[in-house]
């Protein structure tokens, strides 16, 4: 794993430690997802620096290991590589 990220508590741009996510905290109309299908998607996790205002989103560490989810993408999305981007 990349050290150099703000998943640490340390923002990777100004090495402040004033860094906050939103894991878990908020109603589920506060988080943002992506669709992967009708029924399926993505939570994603946001982290911020507010000392300069450096932000990085993931997908929440529980769909990384969700295996029907990840498999649906799989199925329904694009694999990328060099050869598909230059379509
Ligand atoms: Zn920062």
């Amino acid at each position: 794993m990349n050290v150099e990220t703000i998943k640490t508590g340390k923002c990777p741009v100004c090495g402040s430690n004033e860094v906050y996510d939103n894991r878990g905290v908020s109603a589920a109309n506060h988080r943002k997802f992506i669709l992967v299908s009708a029924v399926k998607s993505f939570t994603v996790d946001v982290y911020v620096c507010i000392n300069c205002g450096y932000f990085k989103e993931f997908l929440r560490d529980d769909d990384m290991i969700n295996e029907k989810l990840k498999a649906k993408v799989k199925q329904k999305w694009n694999k990328t590589s060099e050869k598909t981007n230059a379509r």
